[in-house]
């Protein structure tokens, strides 16, 4: 079973089709009866790093110009792009009926903080007039790291420069672990330290958190562990490798994203933004859960 789930993952963009041709039109078919659901993009490098040796999928770099036809895609559809902390509201007046139903939201986010944010990305962000969250590994800044395969991290001049311009910054860690794998007092660690580094740096506290790699989420003990500590740090929001459109009903602290890079060409992100890639999200549930059970 593993093997073939595995295999299926594989295949060279199955993924993309059943999206473009099956998903997509069904999904738009039924948006109605859905309810708000908003897409909270999730970018890592705006860079032309090569990928070719790494799946479609689990790439993490999208080209300046792929990046640039995305942006001009959501403001010639006249997408209103929104902040994490726009989303309650939203949700709100989705419950209370009141949301006006014409208007479509995206939220953009960037994980690790690099320096091509600043270098590439904000450039255009500006001349759209997009917000966006970058969620910063404190650690890395200004320094890099071999985990990164050297990228540039942006500086602290740089951050407070963007957080000038109306960019938000969240924290990704101190160290880019994976969390999961450590002891309580090391979590308790990493989300102090960033926490503490974000508002010495900035003056103020990040109100939101990205979780680094795949999210456990079977693994209640440790998620309701993690969200405690979110809270007693004064994070309102929280982000995740779930992939999907988030909704009212979404953990407010480990948010679905959908994950963007070069490959996603206008037709591939026009799908995803739609909704078209969430269905993806229910075979990778699956696989996490059988391959704990084998485990
Ligand atoms: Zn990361």
């Amino acid at each position: 079973m593993i093997g073939w789930i595995h295999s299926y993952m594989k295949m060279p963009r199955i993924d993309r089709l059943l999206t473009l041709y099956f998903f997509h039109p069904f999904k738009r078919f039924i948006k109605n009866w859905q309810g708000l659901r908003i897409p909270i993009l999730m970018y890592h490098s705006i860079s032309n790093g090569d990928e070719s040796g790494v799946h479609p999928y689990y790439r993490v770099n999208t080209s300046p110009e792929v990046f640039e036809q995305h942006m001009e895609y959501l403001y010639s559809k006249g997408y209103s792009v929104v902040g994490l902390d726009s989303l309650p509201l939203l949700f709100q007046e989705e419950k209370n009926k009141t949301l006006n139903q014409s208007r479509r939201y995206v939220v953009i986010t960037f994980d690790d903080g690099f320096r091509d944010f600043y270098l590439q990305a904000f450039p255009v962000l500006k001349k759209y007039r997009f917000t966006a969250t970058v969620f910063l590994v404190t650690e890395a800044i200004g320094i890099g790291s071999e985990k990164f395969k050297d990228k540039e991290f942006l500086k602290w001049s740089e951050v407070r420069a963007l957080s000038n311009e109306g960019i938000c910054f969240g924290s990704h860690t101190a160290t880019h672990p994976q969390l999961k794998l450590l002891d309580n007092e090391r979590v308790r660690k990493e989300i102090k330290y960033s926490t503490k580094e974000i508002e010495n740096q900035l003056g103020k506290s990040p109100n939101s958190f990205s979780y680094p790699y795949k999210f456990p989420e079977n693994d209640e003990v440790f998620t309701s562990f993690l969200e405690g500590l979110l809270i007693e740090n004064h994070f309102k929001f929280g982000v995740s490798t779930r992939l999907g459109s988030t909704s009212l009903k979404d953990a407010r602290y480990y948010m679905k994203r959908i994950p963007i890079n070069s490959d996603d060409d206008i037709n591939l992100f026009k799908a995803k933004i739609d909704g078209g890639y969430d269905w993806l999200y229910m075979p990778q549930y699956l696989f996490k859960i059988v391959r704990q059970r084998l485990s």
